[in-house]
Order: structure tokens, then sequence, then C-alpha cells
């Protein structure tokens, strides 16, 4: 049987950073497996175009995610100023299909009341923030109370005014991927993290670039095509199998999602709070779509490409044209809740990609006119469950994460948890998370590797 002395599953930015981190500090012998045909997981969630030229858009990071900053810097991988031309207009365009202007998605006319009454809300919400535990959020004060209730119901204690409650809630879900009715309090005051501010001036990056620098180092250590499907440890060592044969281990890192994990078979069985977190796991799924144009043609008319639609398929669009090229490109981002939310669209229609593809096309024709039909490609994640995670986010529901919370992270036996979802917040759920979470898995492999008796 083939011995490594570490195997790390799932070759996504946490796998790889835990990989490249146990190289790093001396650890040889680790082997990265992952299912996939090639390495990068979420951050590769969008297939490569055929059309010459087009390539893949970026992700939008923060200036307090300080692991990723670190890491590109470190791999050379650019991370560019997302520009905010004030002097253009973001679009709104309702159920009627009547378009307007807007300001940051606020309709204008949404009374000066409404607006201040929302201020207040988000300044509410930003100093119950500022006393979350980022790191166990279940540990925060009053955090039992926090999650008992929903972010819907946290609202409606608050205001009864319809105008307001669907402008903060809008923003909320458009935040988080998943209605205000399904998240608990406690997860999005954890979400908003201490800096809210330093959301307004987003960065960006090629998640892609990000792979493929991680890939050049780390790159020999992984095997694709190599679903896992069973783990066994006992007292010696640990055991890793799939179709494709069996490696044994000190130690094993699980890089990736929980709702991945509870796919594998292991044995002996992991404790049932530990099975039930995994089984339980929410996912928030969107689908993004990524449009270019030979030009961004849409500046030209004094429009950002930002643009809320509310008709056909709700959407959320936003102008991400390379800033190495020519090249105009919107990316677009459907929910996968259904229409009987606010923001949730017809799953007859996200179910079936051509007509979600056309019906989006429509929308940005009708928003920007004639040029919007004629993109030179348009990529997009396949809808639904795919054979592993897409999850945008996990929002957790009342109740969650002051019960699971604490299971998270906590090693079972040999296995070790890492993938962004047991990250710290605000980056829980994101890039940064998912390789700040490799670099505490490594940590804690290399510390058991130390401990261990000869
Ligand atoms: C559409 C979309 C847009 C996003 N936009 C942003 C953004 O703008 N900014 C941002 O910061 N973040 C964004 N994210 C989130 C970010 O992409 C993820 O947080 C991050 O990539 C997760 O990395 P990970 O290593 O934790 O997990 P994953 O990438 O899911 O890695 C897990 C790996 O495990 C493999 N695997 C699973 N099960 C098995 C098995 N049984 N055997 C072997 N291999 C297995 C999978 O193939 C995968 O490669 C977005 C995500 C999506 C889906």
């Amino acid at each position: 049987m083939e011995r490594a002395q570490v195997v790390i599953v799932g070759a996504g930015l946490s796998g790889m950073a835990a990989a490249r981190r146990l190289r790093a500090a001396g650890v040889e012998g680790v082997a990265v497996l992952d299912g996939a045909a090639r390495p990068g997981g979420r951050a590769a969630v969008m297939p490569p175009s055929d059309v010459e030229g087009v390539t893949p858009g970026g992700m939008f990071v923060q200036r307090t995610d300080r692991t990723l900053l670190g890491l590109a810097g470190e791999l050379g991988v650019p991370v560019d100023r997302v520009e905010h031309d004030t002097t253009v207009d973001d679009l709104r365009v309702d159920e009627s299909g009547e378009t307007e202007v807007s300001d940051d998605n606020v309709p204008l006319d949404v009374s000066w009341w409404t607006r201040l009454r929302s201020d207040w809300l988000f300044g509410r919400l930003a100093r119950l923030a500022a006393r979350i535990d980022f790191a166990e959020p279940w540990r925060s004060p009053d955090a039992e109370e926090l999650d008992s209730q929903t972010v819907r119901a946290w609202l409606r204690d608050r205001s009864s005014d319809r105008e307001l409650l669907t402008l903060v809630e809008e923003f909320l879900t458009l935040e988080a991927g998943f209605p205000a009715d399904r998240i608990s309090m406690l997860w999005l005051l954890a979400h908003i993290g201490p800096d809210p501010e330093e959301e307004i001036d987003p960065l960006r990056i090629s998640p892609g670039g990000l792979v493929d620098a991680l890939a050049a180092e780390v790159g020999d250590l992984v095997r694709a095509d190599h679903h896992v499907s069973r783990i066994e440890q006992d007292d010696r060592e640990v055991r890793v199998s799939g179709e494709w044969g069996v490696i044994a281990a000190d130690r094993v890192v699980l890089a990736l999602s929980p709702a991945d994990c509870r796919r594998i078979e292991i044995s002996p069985e992991p404790p049932p709070s530990r099975r039930r977190l995994e089984q339980q796991w929410p996912q928030a799924e969107i689908i993004r779509t990524e449009i270019t144009y030979w030009r961004p043609f849409w500046r030209n008319f004094g429009l950002s490409g930002e643009t809320h639609f509310e008709d056909g398929v709700p959407a959320w669009t936003i102008d991400d044209s390379p800033p190495d090229s020519d090249r105009g490109r919107l990316i677009a981002h459907t929910y996968t809740f259904g229409a009987a939310d606010p923001l949730g669209a017809d799953q007859g229609v996200t179910d079936d990609p051509a007509r979600h593809r056309s019906v989006l096309l429509d929308n940005l024709t009708h928003a920007f006119g004639p040029l919007a039909a004629e993109p030179l490609a348009v990529v997009q994640s396949a809808a639904g469950p795919g054979v592993y995670s897409r999850a945008y986010q996990s929002p957790t529901p009342p109740g969650f994460l002051t019960e699971h919370g604490p299971l998270l992270r906590a090693p079972v036996g040999r296995l070790h948890w890492a993938a962004t979802e047991t990250a710290a917040f605000p980056g829980n759920g994101t890039l940064d998370g998912a390789l700040e979470s490799g670099h505490r898995a490594a940590e804690e492999v290399r510390a058991a590797l130390l401990d261990r008796v000869p």
C-alpha cells in the first residue's frame, strides 16, 4: 500500500494552501487528492471559454483579506482596485420592466426618510457586529439570543414600514445569497465583520491566477481525478481510498465543504454531532454568468453596468471589464432560491441554462440597448448541485452556529478540517477564508506530527 505522511483531500485553495505551508515547514510525503479533473475547486467555478481571447472574470476581495493579500503578494498575483466612477449611473429594472436610474441599487424614488432610517438600521447592525467574537461567533455575548432569530424577524421587530423593510432585506439577501427569513442574526453579524466600511471599496483578483500560482508551487503533489469515497482510521494510521486505490498516512486534512464531507464514508463513524453538522450544512448557490462584449459599450451611455433586474430572472450585474484589454465584461449573479422569496428566480428558467442565458440577454438588451444582444461570449457556471459543492456562501439558519459551530474545526482522531466554511469570520465563505483555513489546518498537522512518539 502506498504511504504518505499527510493526505489532503481537496485541491481547492484551502487544500493547496495547506500543502504549500506543509512543504514550507519541511513536511515531506504530502499528497493532495481531488475528484475533479483540475485543481481549484470553487475558485475555478467558471468553465474556460472556447472563444479566443475570452478570459475568466475576477472575484471581489476586501482590503481586510490579509491572508489573501499576503499570499497574492508572495506569489505575484495582481490585485486591482475596482474603480468606482460616481459620474456614471446604475440601473434598476422593476418587475413590470420599467427601467430607471438608481443609486447603488436603491431606487431614486425611495424617500429621504426611508434612506435615513435604513442608514440607521445599518448603523445599528454595524454596532451589534462590533461585539461579535469573529473567530468563534458562538462564544459572542448574547450569542444564543442572536442565533435564535432570523434576520427578517429582527428587522420586523424594529419597523413595520414595508418600503424600509424591502430595501434593507433586499440588500442583505444580495449580500448573503439567501433570503432574510432563512438566516440567523448571529451569522449575519459575524458576516458583516468589524469593518463594514471596508467593503464599500473592494478589490479584484483573478481566482484562476491564484489557482495557477499555487499549482505552480504544489501542483506536483496534486492528483486529479482522485475522488475519495472512504476513510478508515485506527491508532496507527489513516487509510484514504477510492476507485483509484488506497493511500495510508499519519494525518488527513479534509479541505472540502462540510456538505462534501458527508459523502465520504468514515470508519469508525465520527461522533453523531459531527455528522449532523454535515447533513444539515446550508449552501447558498448562485449561478454566475460572464458576458463578454467587444467593448464596455455601456460606459459610452454614462452607465456603470451595475444593474439590478427584478423582471424575468432576478439578477444583479456588475462591470468586470478586464483592465488589460479593450473587451467589456459583465458578471451576472442569479440566485437559485425559488421565486416565492424576494429576488428568488423561476426555477424552470434557472434549471435550463439555454433559457436562462436568453432571459439574461433579453434583460440586458432591455436595459442597455441592442448592442447587449450581441455578446462575444457567454460563459455560465453550471446550475444546480454539481458533483461537489458550488456554494457561494453558507448562511446558517437560527440555532445552527451555536449548536454546530464548536465542531467545525475540532479534529476527529487523525482527521483535520479545512475549507472556507471552517474559517474565522468575516472571511468565512470567501477566498481569504479558504486560504486562512488551509494555513490553520497545516499548522495543526505540523504540531501533531512533531508530537508523535518515535
Ligand atoms: C459563483 C461563486 C462566486 C464567488 N465569488 C467570490 C468572490 O467574489 N470573492 C470571494 O472571496 N469568494 C467568492 N466565492 C467563494 C470562493 O470561491 C470559495 O470560498 C473558495 O474558492 C473555497 O475554497 P475551498 O478550498 O474552501 O473549497 P473548494 O474550492 O470547494 O475545494 C474543495 C475541493 O475538494 C474537492 N472534493 C470535494 N469532495 C471530494 C472528494 N470526496 N474526493 C476528492 N475531492 C473532493 C473539490 O473538487 C474541490 O476542488 C465564490 C464562489 C462561487 C461558487
